[in-house]
């Protein structure tokens, strides 16, 4: 297949698909909607964005489900799960909880992290903002991913379960990860513009970088966002670089519109005239490049 490059009228036919999207519609539908309502102050926005990053691994309504069932076993109250007092009763609580591969071992010690973490420090932002001061976004997303690996954390932790580790990724690993969930987290918690929470506020949005699922890396592949033929954080940059050239200030108000225009099944990821006819962004798309709407 040939290269395929952004057309120059992508940035407007981008902006009408953000402006016409359901966000209500697909709000519903995703994690953020389960994390809202545990968000209610900085603390345990933070908390409920990390478990629900932690967990967002499968299809949306078990994302969702798996986030409600830690949250009900912390009793609504997700700040209850890093209270020093609670270790062993969460321990306990969290025992037979399973979302796909990931244990409930594996969350009491991420909380087990957190409780240390906070013990010295205000928020998750400090490791992040550490980072990216001096090595950029992928700087930052590495300490946060240190942090949360329990790197350098007293001995008081104890030693991660089997697996732990390997839930935080860091994009200067040797496997170059796209690390999607993390670098979601970070939009959650730096953008204040729905649907996001907004409680960081030490980076500009205009840094942040497109949490990249399947859904998202498949539109912005055949938009000619980027041609590499895989998911990485390489594929990451490029995507968000081709976004913060339309939009410089606020880049990743894009990341909902294009993931839930793959979730909702607004876009087929096939030549679908049906579908297709109405699509903002059909001039753009390699599937129709250069077939008029009626073949
Ligand atoms: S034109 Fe069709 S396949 Fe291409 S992005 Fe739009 S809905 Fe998806």
């Amino acid at each position: 297949m040939r290269a395929h490059h952004p057309t120059p009228e992508l940035p407007r036919h981008l902006e009408q698909l953000y402006e016409r999207f359901p966000f209500d519609r697909s709000f519903a539908d995703d994690p953020i909607s389960t994390i809202r309502p545990l968000a209610t102050d900085p603390r345990r926005g933070e908390v409920a964005a990390i478990l629900g990053a932690t967990l967002a691994i499968g299809n949306t309504t078990a994302i969702r489900g798996a986030i409600a069932r830690v949250a009900g076993l912390a009793g609504g109250d997700v700040a209850w799960f890093v209270d020093p007092a609670h270790a062993r009763e969460r321990a306990r609580r969290l025992a037979g909880f399973r979302h796909r591969w990931i244990r409930g071992d594996q969350v009491d010690h991420l909380f087990r992290v957190l409780t240390d973490h906070y013990a010295r420090h205000a928020s998750l932002e400090e490791a992040f903002v550490a980072g990216w001061s001096t090595g950029g976004f992928p700087g930052g997303l590495d300490r946060l991913a240190a942090v949360l690996r329990g790197v350098g954390r007293s001995a008081a932790i104890g030693r991660p379960p089997p697996g732990y580790r390997a839930l935080f990724p860091s994009p200067i690993d040797r496997s170059a990860s796209p690390c999607k969930r993390l670098t979601l987290f970070v939009r959650w918690m730096v953008r204040s513009r729905y649907p996001d929470l907004g409680y960081w506020t030490h980076v500009p949005t205009g840094e942040l970088k497109v949490p990249l699922d399947q859904h998202v890396y498949w539109i912005a592949y055949h938009l000619g966002l980027t041609a590499r033929k895989s998911r990485s954080w390489a594929a990451v940059e490029e995507v968000s670089e081709a976004l913060r050239r339309i939009d410089p200030i606020d880049p990743v108000k894009y990341d909902f519109v294009l993931c839930h225009t793959g979730i909702s099944g607004d876009c087929p990821k096939e030549r679908d005239l049906a579908v297709c006819g109405p699509c903002s962004v059909r001039p753009d798309c390699r599937l129709w490049r250069g077939r008029p709407v009626a073949a």
